[in-house]
């Protein structure tokens, strides 16, 4: 789908622009992707911009400015927006997600083939909402895979995508980047623990996670 740009960017959307790449670039670094898998996306008004299909991540300049509206028409830039648009979009219909970020990230992604949601073996589920679900699988950039996704969210901010990787939303792009972060690191957690021959990880109750989710709305310094 190639369109030409109908109008320039405003400039908090290239600031939005450089964030998003910075944040892509950071999912490479951090060993969350490999090569051009993932994508971001973050909101700006009614515009959504997201990395566009299959362009490295440092190669990506101010001039590759990717920009859809809330229903997928392209209205900055000329790439080919990211496959797993119907998954960002259905995402910011649904919720009042400010940024969407997609890894497949590998503990994460190891877990989604395990079960039906991750094991409460950390209160840090508390930060994604409660415990993780995972998304039944479908073909990368279906509606269908979208549809899946949008159900496995109800409640949360973050799942799994069986036999694909992660998602997670947040507020602002720091939000969901950290989310992400922290559910790859809570996956490779229950997988070190679980992997203790004879031994079972304790769990925690959904209970006590509800109690961190109450507690985590005062974590850290006064605003
Ligand atoms: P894009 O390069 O089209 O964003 O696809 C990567 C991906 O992870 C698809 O699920
Ligand atoms: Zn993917």
């Amino acid at each position: 789908m190639q369109e030409s740009a109908q109008r320039r960017p405003r400039p908090e959307e290239t600031r939005a622009w450089e964030s998003l790449v910075a944040a892509a670039r950071r999912t490479v670094a951090d060993g969350l992707v490999v090569g051009t898998s993932g994508n971001v996306s973050v909101r700006v008004g009614d515009t959504v911009l997201v990395t566009p299909s299959g362009v490295p991540y440092d190669r990506l300049a101010p001039a590759d400015l990717t920009g859809v509206a809330l229903d997928g028409r392209q209205v900055l830039g000329t790439l080919v927006p990211t496959s797993e648009l119907p998954l960002h979009l259905a995402v910011y219909r649904a919720t009042d997600a400010g940024a969407v970020v997609h890894t497949h990230a590998v503990h994460a992604t190891a877990v989604s083939t395990l079960v039906e949601e991750l094991p409460l073996v950390h209160y840090m589920a508390a930060a994604l909402g409660g415990p993780v679900r995972v998304a039944p699988y479908a073909t990368y950039g279906t509606d269908e895979l979208a549809a899946h996704v949008l159900r496995a969210l109800d409640g949360r901010s973050g799942c799994l995508l069986r036999n694909h990787g992660t998602v997670t939303h947040g507020a602002t792009l720091d939000q969901a980047y950290d989310r992400t972060a922290q559910l790859e690191w809570m996956c490779r957690l229950w997988l070190t623990a679980a992997s203790v021959p004879g031994r079972t990880p304790a769990l925690l109750t959904e209970e006590q996670v509800a109690e961190v989710g109450q507690r985590l709305r005062g974590y850290g310094q006064r605003p």
